[in-house]
This record gives C-alpha cells, structure tokens and sequence, in this order.
C-alpha cells in the first residue's frame, strides 16, 4: 500500500502503514503508533462497504456461458423503467460508465 500521508493529523507522530480488521474485514491502513488513530484510502473504504454489504448498489460480475453479467438491482429497474428488450447504451465517462436506457417502444 502506498503511503498517501506521513504524519498523524492528531498527534504529529509518523504513521505506519498497517492492517485494520473492521467488522471482520482487513482493511489496509496508516496507524499511528502513539494515539492509535487509523487513516483509510477511500479505495479501502468502499471495499469495506461492499464487504459488509452497506452498499446496496453494489452488484458483482458474474459468468453465464461465454458471457460477462451483472444483475441490476430492481430499485434500479423501477426508477428507469427499464423492461426486458429495452436497451442500455455504454458511455465511457472518465469516473466509469455510465449506461444509458433505451426504451424499445420509443424506438419502434
Ligand atoms: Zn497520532
């Protein structure tokens, strides 16, 4: 892991790069050896969320056949009204990608 900070924002001391076990999950971390204080990435943070499944938007790539899935989750279905044989459109955004719904009755 990289060490993204070098002192303690608390206590000044130079801080360690270290494991944290949250909830039962690992977690890399920067501790500081005097006041003990614990300083995540934002990376080790959402992986935590995912683990602890605090993140109900998180859905996993799966395999089916030859094929790459993911479920959608239904929240996420009924906001777009997205139903089987509309399409999603792939955009490239420099923050991921963002899949934009094409209803199959507006384009009939
Ligand atoms: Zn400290």
């Amino acid at each position: 892991m990289k060490k993204f900070m070098e002192k303690c924002y608390k206590c000044g001391t130079n801080v360690k790069v270290d494991k944290s076990i949250k909830e039962g999950v690992a977690l890399d971390c920067l501790k500081c050896p005097k006041c003990g204080e614990e300083y995540f990435t934002s990376s080790e943070l959402v992986k935590f969320d995912i683990m602890t499944g605090k993140r109900k938007l998180v859905r996993k790539f799966g395999v089916l056949g030859d094929s790459t899935v993911m479920r959608f989750p239904s929240k996420v279905l009924k906001n777009y009204d997205i139903k089987p044989g509309d399409y999603g459109v792939f955009e490239n955004r420099p923050e991921g990608i963002l899949i934009k719904p094409i209803h199959a009755k507006d384009i009939s």
